[in-house]
């Protein structure tokens, strides 16, 4: 048998310090898991984490030019600590979850808060407003052996010059080997597969223009510019 058209190309991110590609599989994202964005959300800080999807072609690496998406009048920007995974499985338990990750990106969860807001009105799915093109630029990621795991370490985000996100790693409500163990209680994880672990408060509408630049201290940083 073959591909009656030839299939879509594999999708990599860049690695710092590398020419290597990292192939990505799936890309996960965590809801709601800085306190602080939770209450600015209107929700409760302390519900269990959960989950959504991008596909994994919403992604752009090393960022750049990203169009504004159509069908919104309210994007936002999410600057995310990202964690790609070099292994898997179902169930980890919390004790091995970290021996899984390849290494860390800082990543942006490009949100449609219109279309989102409307979604959790009408109890509707997210995707359109989470998962749309070029919803999730990544910087190159840092493999681990440059960069132990980043247990804290300030989170921030530009628009314009302007700061507008600022927090620490620390804060996360559910740390990366909770996010870990928990996903894998509902998915079989592999290699290749990236996690986007939330956003810290401050999120904020950008314009067709606006240069956003992000970064994680020890981790890498990101500018995209809307066109
Ligand atoms: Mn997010």
């Amino acid at each position: 048998m073959r591909y009656i058209f030839p299939p879509a190309p594999q999708v990599g991110v860049a690695i710092a310090g590398s020419d290597g590609l990292f192939p990505v599989r799936r890309v996960y994202c965590v809801g709601r898991n800085y306190a602080d964005h939770a209450v600015e959300m209107g929700a409760d800080s302390r519900e269990p984490p959960f989950f959504f999807s991008k596909p994994a072609d919403a992604l752009v690496s090393g960022g750049g030019d990203v169009p504004y998406p159509p069908a919104t009048n309210n994007l936002q920007h999410e600057v995310e600590l990202v964690v790609a995974l070099a292994s898997g499985g179902a169930d980890i338990p919390l004790s091995r979850a970290l021996e899984s990750v390849y290494g860390y990106a800082v990543g942006l969860d490009l949100t449609r808060r219109d279309l989102q807001l409307a979604a959790k009105d009408k109890g509707q799915p997210w995707d359109m407003s989470k998962g749309f093109d070029h919803s999730a630029p990544i910087a190159a990621i840092q493999p681990l052996a440059a960069n132990a795991h980043p247990a804290s370490a300030a989170i921030w985000l530009k628009v314009n010059g302007q700061l507008r996100q600022q927090g620490d790693v620390q804060q996360m409500s559910w740390k990366v080997a909770e996010v870990i163990a928990n996903l894998s209680t509902y998915v079989t994880l592999a290699a290749g597969d990236l996690i986007f672990t939330g956003t810290p408060a401050g999120v904020s509408k950008a314009q067709r223009g606006d240069v956003l630049e992000a970064g994680i201290a020890g981790v890498g940083e990101l500018t995209v510019r809307l066109v």
